[in-house]
C-alpha cells in the first residue's frame, strides 16, 4: 500500500506500545521523568498551541535549545501539524544565528531560558518571528522577547488529545538543519519526513546501531546537530528509553547518567569520548551497563578506540555521516569471517576506518582517473545517494556545487578496500600536498594522538616555497605531562610511526585546539593561528 511515512507515527508507536517507558530529561533543575504516555500527550498540547499562534503547514518553527524533553516535544510537535522543526545551532555567532533564521523564515521561535540573551541581541534583525516561546521550568523571565509565551503555560491551555495532521506528503519537509560552509553563510539541508522515517529503520538495522527496545539511549551529540544524529526519533519509533542530558554537561555528568539510567547506548563526536575516558581515569564509575558508543563527526583516534574496548570493556563503533545525510552513511564493520582470521592490530585498524556504507545507500568514489580501486591505495572524492540524502541546500546556489547528476559529492577524500571499508583520509581541501605526494592530516592525528602524553592533536599545512605545502601539528598535552615532553621526543616517536617525508615539519604546544559549533577541529581558524606562531618565531 502507498502509505505515507510520517514523523508523527513514529511517536504515535511510543505512544501506544510503550505508554509507560521512560524520557529522562536533565534541565536546570534536576532530572525529570516522563513517559511515552505523558510525552505524547506533551507534544499533542504543544502542537496545538502552535497551531493557535498562526502555525500553518509548511511553516518553519525554529528551537534554540540543549538535548532535553520540551526540545523532544518540538520534535515531533512541529512535523506532527505538518510544519517545519528548524533546529538552529546555538553556537554558531549571533550574525549567523540572525541569518539563518531569517533565511528559513522561521514563524516562531522556541528558546531555553539560558539563551535568551542571545535572541534578545539579535531580536531587532529578526524579520519574519512573530512569536517567541520560553522553555523553562520556572516563571516566564523579565525579558525584552515580544510577544513572548511561557512553553508550559501554553501547554497547560491546550488540548493533550490534539491529533496529528492527517494530509502529510511523505515528501513534504519535516526537519531542516544548517551547516557551516567553508566560505559564507551556513547552507540549509531540508530532511523530509520520508528521509527521517527510513533512517529511523536504518538506526534500528542489526549491522548499524541495532538500536531496540531493550536499549537506554543517550544522545549527547545535540539536538541542534542534524537531529542528534536521529536517535531521538529512532528511539521513540522503537520505544527505546532516552536519556537526554541538558544544558553545560560535563564529563563527570555524563558518567553519572551512564552509571545511574543505565545507559546502554550513546552517541558523540571524539572531544566528548576524549573528556569522558579523561573523567572515567578519575573517579570510580560503573558504566557496565554501555553496549555501544557510537563515535563520528570526526576521525575516531585509534588510541581512543583501544582505551575504551580494552580497559572499559566498552564496544566502540566509529561512524560517518554528514549534515546531508541525516546522518548515517557509513559505520565500521567487522565481518563475521573477519572475527577469527584477522588480528588486533589489523582489527583496530579496521574499526578506525569509517567502514561499510548502510543498507539503502549507494557510494561511489571519483579519482583523478575516474572511479577508483578498491585497493585501499587510490584516493577519490566520496559521492553518495540514497532515500535519507539531502537533494539540495534549501534556496541556495551552492546546491549546484555539491549535488551533481543525482549525487552528494561529499568532499571528503578517501580511499576504499577490498571489503568496501571507507577511510576518510581527509576534507578535499585539508589534504597536505608536499612535493606531488599526498599526506593524510587525519594519519598523522592519529600517530600524534597515539603517545601517551597527548590529549589532543591536530596538523595542518602550511604553504612551502619547495615542498608547496608542509604539515605542521598542534598538540594539546595531558595536564600530567604539561612542560614534560619535548618536541624532539615527540618528532622521535612520530618517526617510528610513519614515512620521513611526512613527518611535520613543527610541532606547536598549545592549551587548546580551537573547535567549530560542533566539537571539530576548526583548522581555517588553526592554520592561521600557526602562521602567526611561526612567523613570530622568525621574528623573535
Ligand atoms: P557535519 O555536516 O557538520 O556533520 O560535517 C560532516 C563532515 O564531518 C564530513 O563531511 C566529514 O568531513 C566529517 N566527518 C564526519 N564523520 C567523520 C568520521 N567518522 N571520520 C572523519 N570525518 C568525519
Amino acid at each position: 500500500m502507498n502509505v505515507q511515512m510520517t514523523v508523527g507515527s513514529l511517536l504515535e508507536r511510543a505512544e501506544k506500545l510503550y505508554g509507560k517507558k521512560q524520557v529522562i530529561s536533565r534541565t536546570h533543575s534536576g532530572i525529570q521523568r516522563f513517559t511515552y504516555k505523558e510525552t505524547g500527550q506533551r507534544t499533542r498540547r504543544l502542537a496545538h498551541a502552535l497551531e493557535k499562534l498562526g502555525v500553518g503547514k509548511g511553516d518553519r518553527v525554529g528551537t534554540l535549545a540543549w538535548n532535553h524533553h520540551r526540545h523532544l516535544e518540538a520534535y515531533f510537535a512541529v512535523p506532527g501539524i505538518g510544519a517545519v522543526l528548524h533546529t538552529i545551532n546555538i553556537r554558531l555567532s549571533p550574525e549567523q544565528i540572525s541569518y539563518i533564521i531569517n533565511h528559513a523564515e522561521d514563524q516562531v521561535l522556541l528558546v531555553d531560558i539560558d539563551l535568551v540573551p542571545l535572541i534578545e541581541k539579535i531580536q531587532p534583525t529578526l524579520k519574519t518571528v512573530h512569536s517567541y516561546i520560553i522553555m523553562s521550568d520556572d516563571k516566564l523571565p523579565d525579558t525584552t522577547l515580544s510577544p513572548v509565551h511561557s512553553y508550559e503555560d501554553l501547554l497547560k491551555e491546550s488540548n493533550p488529545s490534539h491529533p496529528f495532521a492527517a494530509d502529510i506528503d511523505e515528501n513534504d519537509p519535516a526537519g531542516m538543519c544548517y551547516t557551516s560552509a567553508t566560505t559564507g553563510n551556513p547552507k540549509g539541508v531540508v530532511y523530509s519526513h520520508r528521509a527521517i522515517v527510513l533512517h529511523s529503520y536504518a538506526l534500528g538495522l542489526a549491522d548499524t546501531t541495532a538500536i531496540s527496545e531493550k536499549d537506554v539511549a543517550m544522545p549527547v551529540v545535540p539536538m541542534f546537530h542534524v537531529n542528534a544524529w536521529g536517535l531521538p526519533f529512532a528511539a521513540a519509533f522503537f520505544g527505546t528509553t532516552q536519556v537526554l542530558p541538558g544544558p553545560q554537561f560535563t564529563p563527570q555528568i555524563l558518567a553519572e547518567l551512564i552509571q545511574n539510567e543505565k545507559v546502554t547506548i550513546t552517541a558523540g563526536v571524539p572531544t566528548i569520548w576524549l573528556g569522558l575516558l579523561n573523567e572515567l581515569e578519575r573517579g570510580d564509575y560503573d558504566n557496565s551497563s554501555l553496549r555501544s558508543i557510537l563515535c563520528g563527526g570526526s576521525a575516531a583516534p585509534k588510541g581512543m578506540i583501544t582505551a575504551f574496548e580494552e580497559k572499559y570493556n566498552i564496544p566502540f563503533a566509529h561512524a560517518y555521516g554528514m549534515t546531508e545525510t541525516t546522518p548515517l552513511a557509513l559505520i565500521s564493520t567487522i565481518k563475521s569471517y573477519q572475527e577469527d582470521s584477522l588480528n588486533e592490530a589489523e582489527k583496530l585498524e579496521l574499526q578506525s576506518k569509517q567502514g561499510l556504507l548502510v543498507p539503502g545507500l549507494e557510494m561511489k568514489v571519483i579519482g583523478a582517473n575516474g572511479e577508483v580501486d578498491w585497493d585501499g591505495k587510490e584516493m577519490g572524492e566520496l559521492l553518495i545517494r540514497g532515500p535519507w540524502i539531502a537533494g539540495e541546500y534549501y534556496k541556495d546556489e551552492r546546491t549546484y556545487d555539491a549535488f551533481r547528476d543525482g549525487w552528494l559529492y561529499t568532499g571528503d577524500v578517501v580511499t576504499v578496500d577490498d571489503e568496501g571499508n571507507v577511510k576518510i583520509v581527509d576534507r578535499t581541501k585539508d589534504l597536505i600536498k608536499s612535493g606531488g605526494e599526498w599526506i593524510s592530516s587525519v594519519d598523522l592525528e592519529n600517530a600524534v594522538m597515539s603517545h601517551e602524553a597527548v590529549f589532543e592533536a591536530c596538523v595542518v599545512a602550511i604553504p612551502d616555497p619547495r615542498w608547496q605545502e608542509r604539515p605542521i601539528a598542534c598538540v594539546v598535552l595531558k595536564d600530567a605531562y604539561k612542560g614534560k615532553v619535548t618536541k624532539e621526543e615527540l618528532l622521535a616517536y612520530l618517526s617510528s610511526l610513519v614515512a620521513k617525508w611526512s613527518l611535520p615539519d613543527d610541532i606547536i604546544f598549545m592549551e587548546e585546539i580551537p573547535k567549530t559549533s560542533v566539537g571539530k577541529f576548526l583548522k581555517r581558524t588553526l592554520r592561521e593561528q600557526v602562521k602567526e606562531t611561526l612567523s613570530n618565531q622568525m621574528n623573535g
